[in-house]
């Protein structure tokens, strides 16, 4: 391609709209233009990405046995009513009326249409198990569309669905998606870990996540270092500690705290460290307002406490009206002792003493508190995040936390959505049976962001080879001065491409450090400069874009080494 024939307009500055550098680069570099909130054009530079990290999941997906169709982005409101989801998807789901008044939604995912798919086509155990899987346009009317693609409201991503005649072939297909996503992540050339997930509204048994490790990550992720426990923080379990706290050393005392209402003011108040401070907060109940208590350093998991009785899901913090009402005290000196409503404590709570907690009365906290003594040793529950150093709830080893990039997910779904909309085949008895389910999807324009979070310096992107728009850019150093120089950059810009490269050719009048900034934003992996004097000796000059210099070095002995590495890649991939 020819630089000047390509329409591409990178930018110098920063776009201000841009928070994550992932966004940031992706408009310098003319990847991407937003048209509205979370709605983005694709230029020519950016596509040539999304499909390459099209063909490499297809190609695995494929080589799994899975079959590719194409579902309607439009969906009919009955089969979103049938599954009973029409009314629990709340407000990401996009609805729209046609000219006849009937109801439709733009498909934020398509369990609804492959079910009813299944229900029609298959009819016998013979025919399973079966893997229907597209690549197609998705839109959520997401809260807060932010980071560019990887949260936008209009996205595209390879949904996968798996039918079964029973359970223990659900398992063998999902073990099957599970590692043809773990050869995709690896051909995208991304650092990646696969962690437990909540099943979230989608519902069933099973599932995990797919991370690409970034320090910008939405997710936070825990792994165990010496077990295979790895799980999103969301649902990564903490264990009770062992044994009793230890005795009690101070008397209980009512100090006065005006105006102390966070535990940060508390803990500078009193010079007390925060874990030796209770924190109570109210949530919104069933029928009325609930506490939940954790250490003061410890952060309440909001997907955890939702699952407890008398619980309202989602969780919802109280407001402060609410607050007064339910406890007779001020938001930020509430406590356990003598409060009159259902309370949850945390595991992490049973091993303190002489704590510090609100008082129940404005402007006082209770110091040297401790359990079996001046409040009953409650029953625990687990309702906060685990952090760093945690023990690991798959028994062995200590937990490291990370921060990661959802970029896949997959789900043993079951019976949820076939069940309801009676999805059955005829088994070897001839008896009609519901069909198992799976679910799997990946993230595949969010995929082109992670990998820039993962993979950029100062100066712009650098590429993973299979993700590369280009493999290499050639650039003429004044080529419009010299028309012998003119003559060998097209020599060489033919060669490369019979020889099968993706070559960006800056064939443009321009200064030779705006065609390097360009080539280093645009993160082009391999870079050739050609020019009078390197001709004269017989010499080009190579970088690669993880290279700290160029290297002078004899026109074939740079070409060698650039088929050599490009063609290593080609090897690798196949
Ligand atoms: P998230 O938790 O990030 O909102 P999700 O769990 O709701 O995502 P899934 O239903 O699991 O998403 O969808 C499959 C994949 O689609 C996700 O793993 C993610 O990579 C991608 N995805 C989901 N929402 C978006 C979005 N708003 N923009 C871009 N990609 C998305
Ligand atoms: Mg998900």
């Amino acid at each position: 391609m020819r630089f000047t024939k390509f329409g591409l307009t990178t930018l110098r500055d920063t776009p201000s709209e841009a928070e994550i550098v992932s966004h940031q680069l992706m408009l310098r570099a003319g990847l991407i233009r937003r048209l509205a909130s979370g709605l983005f054009t694709w230029m020519p530079m950016g596509l040539r990405i999304l499909r390459k990290v099209e063909t490499i999941i297809r190609e695995e997906m494929n080589k799994a046995g899975a079959l590719e169709l194409l579902m309607p982005a439009v969906q009919p409101a009955e089969l979103w009513q049938e599954s009973g989801r029409w009314d629990k998807y709340g407000h990401l789901l996009l609805r729209m009326k046609d000219r006849h008044e009937r109801e439709y939604c733009f498909g934020p995912t398509h369990e609804e249409v492959i079910t009813d798919i299944a229900r029609r086509e298959l009819r016998s155990y013979k025919q399973l198990p079966v893997n229907f899987y597209q690549i197609q346009t998705k839109f959520r009317d997401e809260i807060r569309p932010r980071f560019g693609v990887m949260r936008a409201r209009e996205f595209s991503m390879k949904d996968a669905y798996s039918f079964h005649v029973d359970q223990a072939s659900l398992e063998e297909g999902y073990q099957v998606m599970h590692e043809a996503y773990t050869a995709i992540f690896n051909r995208l050339g991304l650092e990646f870990r696969v962690v437990d997930a909540d099943s979230g509204e989608i519902g069933g048994s099973r599932s995990q996540e797919f991370h690409v490790l970034a320090d910008s990550g939405e997710d936070a992720i825990a792994w165990s270092d010496d077990d295979d426990f790895a799980s999103n923080v969301e649902t990564a379990a903490t264990l009770r500690p062992n044994g009793k706290p230890a005795a009690p050393t101070l008397q209980m005392e009512r100090i006065s705290t005006p105006n102390t209402r966070t535990i940060e003011d508390l803990t500078t108040l009193l010079k007390v460290n925060s874990s030796q401070t209770l924190k109570t907060l109210i949530v919104e109940g069933d029928d009325q307002p609930v506490a939940l208590i954790l250490r003061g350093d410890h952060e309440l998991n909001a997907i955890k406490a939702a699952r407890l009785e008398g619980v309202a899901a989602p969780l919802t913090m109280a407001d402060p009206a609410a607050i007064r009402m339910a406890t007779g005290c001020e938001p930020g000196f509430v406590g356990p002792i003598g409060l009159d409503i259902p309370i949850y404590f945390d595991h992490a709570t049973s091993a303190m003493s002489d704590f510090v907690c609100g008082a129940n009365e404005i402007d006082t906290h209770l110091t040297g508190v401790n359990f079996g003594r001046d409040i009953d040793t409650p029953q625990t529950v687990d309702i906060r995040n685990v952090i760093e150093g945690d023990p690991s709830p798959g028994g062995k080893g200590t937990l490291s936390i990370a921060r990661g990039i959802e970029v896949g997910h997959i789900f043993q779904l079951g019976t949820a959505y076939s069940a309801a909309m009676n999805a059955t085949v005829q088994d070897q008895d001839g008896k009609d049976v519901v069909m198992a389910m799976g679910c799997y999807g990946i993230g595949v324009t969010r995929i082109i962001g992670a990998a820039i979070e993962q993979n950029h310096d100062e100066r712009g992107i650098i590429w993973p080879e299979p993700l590369a728009p280009f493999d290499v850019v050639l650039i003429p150093i004044n080529m419009h001065r010299s028309d012998t120089l003119r003559e060998a950059a097209e020599v060489l810009y033919t060669e490369l491409q019979e020889r099968g490269l993706e070559v960006l050719f800056d064939d443009r009048d321009a200064r030779p450090g705006v065609k390097f900034a360009d080539a280093e934003l645009i993160g082009i992996p391999h870079r050739l400069v050609i020019s009078d004097r390197g001709l004269e000796a017989g010499e080009l000059e190579y970088r690669h874009r993880r290279d700290d210099d160029s290297r002078v070095m004899k026109r074939d002995d740079a070409l060698n080494l650039l088929f050599g590495s490009t063609l290593k890649l080609q090897s690798a991939d196949s």
